[in-house]
């Protein structure tokens, strides 16, 4: 698979970091409850901590590039992390700028911002023009500067035009030299800001417009802004060098699980969460600084910016996060995406919050049920005795609710992850796939060795039957209350299944073998212990344990593990068909099949 190599400009293949900042933004839900603190803070220009969920009593402190506090304009984020890249545009290198984060946190207002505080978009396009000027009335520069727009959005793994609205669905292709193209998007040359302003002002508003009325689409889908600067020498043999610059309003990373998200919401989610999953993997991989493979082609989004995120080109990610408590988790998840490191400080940041971590998320009704309770989140104070660190079952009863015990279970999880994705045992969930397997298996074989005592008992009976032309079976009884699980071709065929559902009679009238009806409650105890296997795989197993699973190939796997990683662990199996492409009739048969 093709990598991100060498820019055009034939540089090194040295392969550049991805940068990342944080920026937090004041908090804004004082009037709602004045009791509540900020959960997350800075500490300098570099570092800021947050709660620790697991004991109130510690915080996780973080560290990145820059961290951009609550007072920080917009002018200083401009300033410290989009202005210096810019002059590399003007000399064929691309460059890309992503806001990322839950919605609410910020990220449009970086991006975007509005008329008093414009954001990165509108001052980085003024900068381009700027230095382009600059440029052209410098003497000794032999070039000749051209500036152009494209503004896409990807939307369900599409990629759509928003200069030309109604355009289909655009293809990305690849040229020799490794530039990444899109093939009938729009390209509109621009000689001032004002030419950008008619064009940029009027799509966004479009695209805002149409979001409200389609369920917030804005929300979940990538906004992506195309500056192209090419160059040409003014003297033979007039080369010519394009830089990209790639202004990004990412898809919120919130849980859309946990904000109740439903039905074809959640399918868009899936789509969502691959880029976004695998934006994650190609930051991971760029920043790890080993030779690994870079999934950029894993998703439409990661795609499209292959030649303007890692090879030669400049990259900045600007983490937006929020203070207030009902953001806790998705706080979490996304300095866990965008940290490197962090560590475990035994020191509450504020007393006040030694409150449990409340998580007053909003929790959709399937949650509740799933927790087993309809009872409100107690707020009740956490005891000041310090828990030990200890494996994760323990966590939970730090927290006095039973009903945050599915978003417990997820942040246990998801720290797990985050904590020990690399060094995790691999072997185990190996091992649990083989069990698994087995298990289905022994299942399958007492299947069929229950449908051939049926055929026999069948054709026992038809003998019986054919001189007394009686029914053969007495059907009478109330059938069994689960669904048949999958029978073998060979008896399906044999069309001799349906009378075992006249439980526990048997054609003369006489009770049924014990040995029968047992062999049935045992599989359907066995089946229920496989379903556990196959949840814990989902859960726990990487890509390769996924794939090991019947009926999931690597596309699914893939969005498997996107949608866990944004939305936390599967609580039941039929979360499955949250996955884009899992039908409710493929899920049946994957649950049928194991
Ligand atoms: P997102 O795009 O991530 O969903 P928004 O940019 O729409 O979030 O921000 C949510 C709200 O917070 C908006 O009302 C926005 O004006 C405000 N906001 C976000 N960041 C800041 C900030 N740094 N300073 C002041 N207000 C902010
Ligand atoms: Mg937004």
């Amino acid at each position: 698979m093709a990598q991100r190599v060498a820019g055009s400009d034939g540089g090194s293949k040295k392969t550049s970091r991805v940068r990342v900042a944080v920026r937090l933004r004041p908090y804004m839900c004082g009037q709602d409850d004045p009791s509540e603190q900020p959960c997350v803070r800075g500490l300098d220009s570099q570092n800021l901590e947050i709660i620790n969920w697991r004991n109130a009593m510690e915080t996780v402190k973080y560290h990145f590039d820059v961290f951009h506090g609550e007072q920080t304009t917009q002018q200083e984020v401009f300033l410290t992390s989009v202005k210096p890249i810019l002059p590399h545009i003007l000399n064929g290198q691309n460059a890309s700028v992503f806001a990322y984060g839950p919605t609410g946190a910020g990220k449009t207002h970086t991006m975007l911002g509005t008329g008093e505080q414009p954001g990165v978009i509108p001052r980085a396009v003024r900068e381009v023009f700027n230095l382009v000027r600059a440029k052209d009335k410098a003497q000794d520069d032999g070039w000749n500067y051209s500036v152009g727009m494209s503004y896409m959005e990807i939307y369900n793994e599409k990629v759509l035009d928003l200069l030309s609205p109604n355009s289909p669905d655009l293809p990305i292709r690849e040229d020799k030299d490794k530039n990444i193209l899109i093939p009938g998007l729009t390209h509109t040359t621009l000689s001032s800001f004002s030419d950008f302003e008619k064009l940029f002002v009027p799509a966004t508003l479009n695209r805002t417009t149409a979001s409200t009325k389609l369920n917030q689409r804005s929300s979940r889908s990538h906004a992506i802004l195309l500056i192209k600067v090419v160059r040409t020498q003014r003297s033979l043999p007039h080369r010519q060098q394009t830089g990209k610059l790639y202004l990004v309003d990412l898809a919120g990373s919130e849980d859309n699980r946990r904000t109740g998200n439903q039905g074809i919401r959640l399918k868009e989610s899936g789509a969502i969460n691959l880029s976004l999953f695998t934006l994650s993997k190609v930051v991971d991989a760029l920043n790890s600084g080993t030779a690994v493979r870079v999934p950029y082609r894993d998703s439409k989004l990661t795609r499209l910016l292959q030649d303007s995120l890692g090879g030669s080109a400049h990259s900045v990610m600007i983490t937006n996060i929020a203070p207030e408590y009902k953001y806790y988790f998705d706080t979490f998840s996304a300095l866990n995406f965008a940290a490197k490191s962090k560590l475990i400080v035994n020191k509450p940041f504020t007393r006040e919050t030694v409150a449990v971590p409340v998580l007053p998320v909003k929790r959709s009704r399937e949650e509740h049920e799933a927790a087993g309770s309809g009872t409100e989140p107690n707020k009740k104070k956490q005891k000041d005795e310090k828990k030990p660190e200890q494996d994760g079952s323990s966590h939970s009863t730090n927290y006095n609710s039973l009903t945050e015990l599915s978003v417990m279970e997820r942040l246990i999880a998801l720290e797990k992850r985050m904590m020990s994705c690399q060094d995790r045992d691999g072997q185990s969930v190996l091992q649990d796939v083989a069990e698994s397997r087995r298990e289905i298996q022994e299942l399958k074989e007492k299947q069929m060795e229950f449908e051939r005592k049926a055929l026999l008992l069948s054709q026992l009976a038809k003998e019986k039957s054919s001189s007394t032309e009686e029914p053969v079976f007495d059907n009478t009884s109330a059938p069994l209350q689960r669904k048949r699980p999958n029978v073998t071709k060979l008896v399906k065929q044999q069309a001799v299944v349906q009378p075992l559902q006249g439980q526990g009679t048997l054609p003369d009238g006489k009770e049924n073998p014990k040995g029968v009806a047992m062999g049935f409650q045992l599989d359907e105890s066995v089946l229920d212990q496989s379903k556990e296997k196959i949840l814990h795989i989902l859960n726990t197993g990487c890509l390769k344990d996924l794939k090991g699973l019947q009926q999931i190939g690597d596309k699914k796997a893939k969005l498997i593990l996107g949608w866990r990683e944004i939305n936390g662990p599967f609580i039941k199996l039929e979360d499955l068909m949250n996955i884009e492409g899992m039908s409710e009739k493929r899920f049946s048969s994957f649950v049928k099949v194991g």
